[in-house]
This record gives structure tokens, sequence and C-alpha cells, in this order.
């Protein structure tokens, strides 16, 4: 009778097992976590893995919130992997409020912080060695794998580093390295994990906070990453980031932006994708006052609106917000995410769960 009833409890697990994931995709879910990161994968087997947690402070419980409906939806009841790609608050700023809603197994980061601040300091010393005591810890290098079930999953930069040799079928020279324009970095941008997804044809990048000058250790003279389908979560739209030699090289026909209402989406980076070469569309989070409706894609492509209106957007771009800047519009409500669902021959299909609008790209 006790093995009847065993056997009873396996099939019945099993059968749960099949019934929460029936879908032969990679699915992916951008977050809105108000300008920060938080991108969901989900393997056909079920596997997930998450870059990043959105903010630290009063936006923690809200982003935790929201990744957890996303896994909800994926039918994912524990974070296989997650990957922080750098120490900023709005990348790790919800991983603790998250490890307290949802089981987390496998923490991967970039290693030490070079950016020292107090609540950074208070995190890494205190909190997130607690995290990762009940699971397991690893510090990825630019060349390693991760392993996420059937999907080759490569890091192509942590820590400052980048891959030093062409990936498999790439190599070949880059004709937009142009004289790269000087960058201001900020530190922990430099040091983000990049991660390239191939999913059978498809390939994906989430280069994280990657800086420009990363992007040409990558990008130039030799193009060491090939091309891409999708562009996932480039700096929320800053031009930090975002060079002609990076995007245009990569090739991306989707980018989804992960921005706020005033952070990212601006003119030289909204131009620098509008005029890469197979670019088809831009979905994004928010539309973003410093893109203005001179440089923003159609709303049916944008995931988010704010919680009190305006009635008339911005026709101008605002310029980026300097110290006297009025606070950039709130959006506490419910809000949407960007799904992306790959498919093994290289198509793909996304879906703005706002307003439904879907789109396959064949
Ligand atoms: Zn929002
Ligand atoms: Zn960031």
């Amino acid at each position: 009778m006790r093995r009847f009833v065993c056997l009873l409890a396996v099939i019945v697990s099993a059968a749960v097992v099949s019934a929460q994931r029936t879908t032969k995709t990679l699915d992916i879910y951008v977050v809105d976590v108000e300008g920060g990161n938080a991108t969901l994968f989900v393997s056909p087997s079920g596997d997930s893995l998450l870059i990043d947690t959105g903010n630290a402070g009063m936006g923690a419980a809200r982003d935790a919130a929201r990744i957890v409906e996303a896994a909800k939806d994926a039918g994912v009841t524990q974070i296989d992997h997650v990957i922080t790609t750098h120490w900023h608050g709005d990348h790790y700023g919800g991983l603790a409020e998250l490890a307290s809603r949802i089981p987390i197994k496998h923490f991967i980061d970039h290693g030490r912080n070079i950016q020292p601040t107090e609540a950074t300091d208070a995190f890494l010393n205190k909190t997130y060695p607690e995290l990762y005591a009940k699971g397991a810890h690893t510090v990825v290098k630019a060349g390693e794998a991760i392993p996420f079930a059937g999907v080759d999953t490569r890091v192509i930069a942590s820590a400052g580093q980048v891959i030093a040799k062409p990936l498999a079928a790439a190599g070949k020279a880059n004709p937009f390295c142009t004289p790269m324009k000087p960058v201001e970095a900020i530190p922990e941008d430099t040091q983000s994990v990049g991660t390239l997804f191939t999913f059978g044809k498809f390939r994906a990048l989430h280069p994280g906070d990657l800086t420009r000058d990363k992007e040409y250790d990558l990008m130039c003279p030799v193009n060491r990453v090939g091309a891409i389908d999708v562009l996932v979560g480039p700096h929320h739209g800053q031009d930090t980031s975002n060079s002609e030699a990076f995007v245009h090289a990569l090739q991306p026909r989707v980018i989804v932006m992960n921005n706020g209402t005033r952070k990212g989406g601006w003119p030289d980076v909204m131009t620098s994708f509008y005029t890469s070469p197979r670019f088809e569309d831009l979905w994004q989070m928010h539309f973003s006052l410093l893109s203005g409706q001179e440089y923003t894609p159609p709303g049916v492509f944008i995931a988010n609106l704010v919680d009190d209106q305006d009635s008339a957007m911005p026709i101008a771009p605002l310029p980026a917000p300097g110290a006297n800047a009025p606070p950039a519009p709130v959006h506490n409500g419910r809000a949407y995410w960007v799904k992306l669902s790959a498919r093994e021959d290289g198509t793909f299909t996304v879906t703005n769960s706002r307003n439904g609008f879907s789109k396959n790209y064949r």
C-alpha cells in the first residue's frame, strides 16, 4: 500500500510538472522595474534564469512582486539561477525581498564591488552571503558557460574582461569601429556580466550595463560575438553604452529596452537603434520623456503608462535630467511586461502584456 501511495505521488507530481510547461519555446519576460533591470528567461523544460532583481529601498517589494508575477505566468515555482550583472541598487536591489517570496537556488555575479557605498557594502558583507548560503554561489568569468537546460548560455563579459577570442562563426572585421567617443563610465557598469543565449538558431544578448569602452573591447577590431536576433536590456537605453560599433555589428532585429519614464531613450541612442542594419522594432518598458514624440516608437510597442497621465505628451525630447529636473512621472500601479517567445528555428514572437499587441518575427 505504501509503495502504491509513493508511486501515485510520483505520477501526480510528474503530471503537475508537465501541466506547468508544455511549450517548446525559450520565453523571456522583460519586467517593468522602473528603469532598473529584471529579465526572466524560462527554458522549454521549465528551468529559470533571472537577470537582476530591480530596485532597492522603497522599490524592492514592488519590483519583487512584479518578478514573482512573471514567474507565476511562466509556471515556475523557483528561480534556478539569478545573475546579478553588477552592484548597482537598480540591479541587485530587490534580491533579498525576492528570496523571501520564491526559492532561489544559484547566485551568480562578477565578484568584488569596485564602487563601494554604505548600502552596497552592507548588502555584500551581510545580506548576500546569508542568501547564497542556502544555495550555490558562482563568480563567473568571460567565456564560461552557465548550465541552463536546453539553452547554450555563455558569459561574454564579466568584471571588466570580455571574451578573449571570437565565438564560433564570429570573428569578422567590424566595419562600425569608428573612433570611440570618450565615455565617463560609472565604475560598476563596466564590470557588468553580459550573457549570450543560443537556442537552436535563435540568439539573444543581455549586456547588463556594459559601457562603450567594453563594447569596443568586445567588438573591435573584430566582432567576437557575431549577429544576434534580439538585444535585451541594453543599459536602459543610455548613451554611455549602445555605440554603433556594438549595436550595428550585432544587427539585432528587435531591441527590448529596460528604460524608465525619464531614464534612457536618449535621442542619440534611439538613432543608433533605428539606423542599425536589420533593425525592425524597438519594444520598451515606458514612454521616455527623454525621447519625446520625436524619437519614441508607437505606443503599441510600449508596455507601461504612468499613474497620472498628462493630457499631452511632449513632442521634443527633454534633456537628460540635471540637478534641477522635475521629478520623473510615478508608476507604482499595475505594471506590464514585454514577453518574447523564441523557437529553435530562430523565429520568435513578442507580446505587450498591457494591450495584447503581438508580432511574429519569421
Ligand atoms: Zn513602470
Ligand atoms: Zn542600470
